[in-house]
Order: structure tokens, then C-alpha cells, then sequence
């Protein structure tokens, strides 16, 4: 098997999830946070768009850039919130596919691709697939975006920062003072972000902002399976100044070889989901980031989450991993920090099942200290 498989596959690995996913295989009706989605069902009125979309016969391939009126929605709508001309815009299958294709389509072997972390897993290994090496900052114990480490970890190596607001594991939202600061500091060294905003309508204290408004080298990243409970839907967007075109044409380039184009008939409801109020879905959320953090605050150390479903919980005993086994006995499913840092301190909540499982599993956590 060693031989049949490639040797870059020797750059990844899926362990630590795997090892928690094993553990909990045996587990009878078990708080469950550990999901990374929503616990709502798409709005009606969108699955209406999709089966219409169907039953009309919108089965086919789309353009491999997206379905023009889409496209055009997204372009109208990027071009009045970062005032840009023309903006180039692919939509792909999930931020993943997205992210697959700019890296693909960006990093060369050795290339330095700066993360703060923690992170959402897949940015690392991607990146290490394709031989690109991610420079870690450390954003620890507070989480807000380390601006000057950042500065300090540019080379002329560095093919871009990754940037990740509201954060998956952490819940936090970087403030406009923060994503500003990074911007001047980007633009400085003419260096590309790519912003991952699948979090983007999951902002609980103040709207998130965009860093698309402050720094023209940007691919911005957006995702409708968060916001509207579509993640086995797989859309998303990219969006980019027209200046930046070049860049999204590879990747459409890469899509036409590999994902051809992202689901026909989910195209045509997304073109809906643009117009669809989330208010009310994050409302929701709000309650229930309450009820977990006011439960744990007293008993853990943590940062209250300001957006995105994710709490990023220090482990008591210091070992995330032997803290995530104990919970996991006492039928509570959570992620160890070391899936998402180069630290093993810290374990992973998502809060996005019911109030009376949060109660539940607060109450479980708590009883563990
Ligand atoms: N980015 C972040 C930060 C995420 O948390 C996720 C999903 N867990 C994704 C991207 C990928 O989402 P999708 O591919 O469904 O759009």
C-alpha cells in the first residue's frame, strides 16, 4: 500500500479527529459539540428555489465560473460593499473547494502562508500538500488578531496571510480597529490576504467586518452553507478586485479540471439566499452562546465567543487531548485544540445544537473540573 499511495500524502494528517470520532462510536444519545452546522433546516422558501430549479430541468452543468445571474448578483453586491469596478467572481463548491482552488492555483513549494492561530484545520494542510510552508502566530490567550507578529513573520517568502473572521474554533470576531491595522500592514508589504467570511452573518455583538473594504490584494471567501444550513449544498463564493482577475481565472481554470462547476440547481437558490434575511437564525445563536458561556465561565477559562458557533475552552489539567477523552467517557462530544493549533491546551465547542443539550453538557463539563 506504502507504494501505491503518493508521498506527499505522508504531509497530512487526520488523527486527532479520527481519534475522537472512534472514541465516540459507541456513544448512546451523547451531547453532541462537536458539529461544525448548523442545527436548523434551510429556510422553506429556499428549498422551494432548488426544487423548482430542478423540476424546470436546471440539471445540467453550469458555466464553470457559476450561473451568470449568480455571478452577477455576487459581482453587483462586492463591487457597493468594497467599492470595487467590475470584481471578478467564481463560485465554487463550499469555501473548501474554494480554498483548494486558490492555493492550488497560488502556492508554490516553499511558499510562506501566515496563519494565525489557532485556525480552521484546513488551511494548514492543504497548504502542506502542496509543499507551501504555513508560518503559525500565536494568538493565544485572548484570540484578538496578532497584527504585529503578523508583520514580523512577512518574508520575502510570505505568499500570503490567512485571515478568518468571525474564527472557527475561537468565536471571535476581529474588530474593525484590528482588521484596519492588518490591512495597513498588507498593504505595506503588497502582501495578498485571503479571507475565509463563511462566518460572516454569525456576528453577535457588532457586524463583522471585511478587510475587502481596506486592502485591494484580497480574495474574499464566502459560504452559504452556514447561513442558510446548506453545507452538504456545497456553495460558495470568491470574490476579488478586477486587478486580481488574473488569479481567479487560474482557479476557474482549475475548477473547469476538477469540480467542473458547483451544483446547477443550488446556483439558482442561492441567487434567492442573497436576498434572505439570516437576522433572525443569529438571534438564535445569541441565546445560545449565553447560555453556554455564562454555564462555564465561573468553572473554565474562556473567551466569550462573538461569533461563528464556537467556543475555545482551556483544558483544566492543561492536556487538550486528556481533557476531550475524559468528556468524551462522560457522553460529551468536543474537538481537542490541538486539531486547530500547534498547542494542545485547549478544546473546541460548538454550540449549535438545543438550549436543553447545552444545559446538559454545560452541566457534564462542569462536573469534570
Ligand atoms: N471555513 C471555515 C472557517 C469553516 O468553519 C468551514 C466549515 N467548517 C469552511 C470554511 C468550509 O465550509 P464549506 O466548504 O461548507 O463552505
Amino acid at each position: 500500500m506504502k507504494k501505491l499511495v503518493a508521498d506527499r500524502m505522508k504531509l497530512i494528517d487526520a488523527s486527532g479527529i479520527r481519534k475522537v470520532f472512534a472514541l465516540a462510536a459507541d456513544l448512546k444519545d451523547p451531547v453532541n459539540f462537536s458539529i461544525g452546522q448548523p442545527d436548523f433546516d434551510v429556510p422553506e422558501t429556499l428549498k422551494r428555489e432548488a426544487i423548482k430549479a430542478i423540476e424546470a430541468g436546471l440539471n445540467r452543468y453550469s458555466q464553470t465560473a457559476g450561473e451568470k445571474e449568480l455571478i452577477d448578483k455576487i459581482a453587483a453586491r462586492a463591487g457597493a460593499e468594497f467599492g470595487w469596478d467590475n470584481p471578478a467572481v467564481l463560485v465554487a463548491s463550499g469555501v473548501s473547494g474554494g480554498l483548494l482552488l486558490a492555493f492550488l492555483a497560488l502556492i508554490n513549494p516553499g511558499d510562506e502562508v501566515i496563519i494565525p492561530d489557532p485556525y480552521f484545520v484546513i488551511y494548514k494542510h492543504v497548504v502542506n500538500l502542496l509543499g507551501g510552508k504555513p508560518v503559525y502566530v500565536d494568538s493565544y490567550p485572548t484570540f484578538r488578531l496578532p497584527v504585529d507578529k503578523i508583520a514580523n513573520a512577512i518574508t520575502d517568502r510570505t505568499k500570503m496571510i490567512i485571515l478568518n473572521s468571525p474564527c472557527n474554533p475561537t468565536g471571535i470576531v476581529y474588530a474593525p480597529a484590528e482588521i484596519k491595522a492588518l490591512a495597513k500592514v498588507a498593504t505595506e508589504h503588497d502582501v495578498l490576504v485571503l479571507t475565509d467570511e463563511i462566518y460572516e452573518q454569525f456576528s453577535y455583538d457588532w457586524p463583522s467586518t471585511s478587510i475587502g473594504k481596506y486592502h485591494e490584494k484580497v480574495l474574499v471567501m464566502r459560504g452559504f452553507s452556514k447561513s442558510y444550513a446548506m453545507t452538504g449544498w456545497r456553495l460558495a463564493y470568491v470574490a476579488a478586485p478586477a486587478s486580481l482577475r488574473p488569479v481567479i481565472e487560474e482557479m476557474t481554470k482549475i475548477q473547469q479540471y476538477t469540480f467542473v462547476c458547483a451544483p446547477t440547481p443550488f446556483q439558482r437558490a442561492a441567487i434567492a439566499a442573497l436576498d434572505y434575511d439570516t437576522t433572525d437564525l443569529a438571534k438564535g445563536y445569541i441565546r445560545k452562546r449565553d447560555l453556554l458561556y455564562n454555564g462555564l465561565k465561573g468553572t473554565f477559562e474562556l473567551v466569550k465567543p462573538e461569533g461563528a458557533f464556537y467556543a475555545f475552552v482551556k483544558a483544566p489539567g492543561g492536556s487538550g487531548t486528556e481533557f476531550v477523552t475524559r468528556a468524551i467517557k462522560n457522553n460529551v462530544l468536543v474537538i481537542p485544540g490541538n486539531v486547530f493549533s500547534e498547542r494542545d491546551t485547549h478544546f473546541r465547542i460548538s454550540f449549535a445544537t438545543s438550549e436543553e443539550k447545552i444545559e446538559q453538557g454545560v452541566d457534564i463539563l462542569c462536573s469534570l473540573v
